[in-house]
């Protein structure tokens, strides 16, 4: 009797605190700043798990309609390249620009107002990706687009891989995948697997829960979409 109250009892703390991670970590993902040599892919297999996705995505009616901001107007040809990409890669057209606001799911935004050590993040309750201009602005298209695809990952629902638990997956997952943060522009099988995945795993918010998010205007990033930082 006391052990099987001491196995509820911890079972109950792992519980807890496994909730708290999972809430801690929802709704925005980074990836950071980096400069370095490309290394070429290689074919992984890896059973996926719920810990490589959130809980929601950004679809409405099968799309992700995408805006950009006035500011993030000088990643257009990077933003628009990773979408094309994105939709080839998936056999669909996910991601539609649109010149609306209100119409769209997700807004680009470029802003020096991201920790220092971000090129990019991802908010997926108000749909934003923030582009940091400082790193940015020192690298190529290639890298730019890099940026941009990874951040659009995480709008399908996929979790940073960079910081998997597993140590030894961690490891690939860096050298191998977008959402590992590999600064690749061309999908592998298990980046285009996954990110199909995880839009199964998790669910589309209905439009009355988005707009409340869009309509928080305490929201960090909100703030940023309307000029307020
Ligand atoms: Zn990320």
């Amino acid at each position: 009797m006391g052990n099987l109250f001491r196995d509820n009892l911890i079972g109950g703390i792992k519980s807890m605190f496994k909730r708290f991670v999972i809430i801690a970590m929802v709704g925005v993902f980074g990836l950071a700043g980096f400069i370095g040599s490309e290394k070429p892919a290689a074919a992984s297999q890896v059973t996926f798990t719920s810990e490589m996705h959130g809980s929601k995505n950004l679809t409405n009616h099968g799309m992700i309609k995408y805006y950009v901001k006035a500011d993030a107007k000088k990643y257009q040809g990077d933003i628009q390249a990773a979408a094309n990409k994105w939709n080839h890669a998936l056999g669909r057209r996910l991601f539609r620009p649109t010149s609306s606001l209100t119409q769209s799911r997700l807004a680009f935004t470029g802003t020096t107002q991201l920790a220092a050590g971000y090129a990019g993040m991802a908010e997926v309750n108000s749909g934003v990706i923030a582009l940091n201009d400082r790193w940015m602005k020192r690298y190529s298209h290639q890298k730019r687009q890099a940026v941009v695809i990874h951040e659009m990952g995480h709008t399908m629902g996929t979790s940073d891989l960079y910081d998997y638990s597993d140590p030894i997956l961690r490891r690939q997952f860096k050298r191998l995948t977008i959402m590992g943060g590999n600064y690749h522009t061309t999908m592998t099988h298990f980046d285009v697997s996954l990110a199909k995945w995880s839009l199964k795993k998790t669910h589309v918010m209905s439009n009355a829960t988005f707009q409340g998010y869009r309509a928080n205007q305490g929201l960090f990033y909100q703030q940023m979409i309307h000029g307020k930082l």
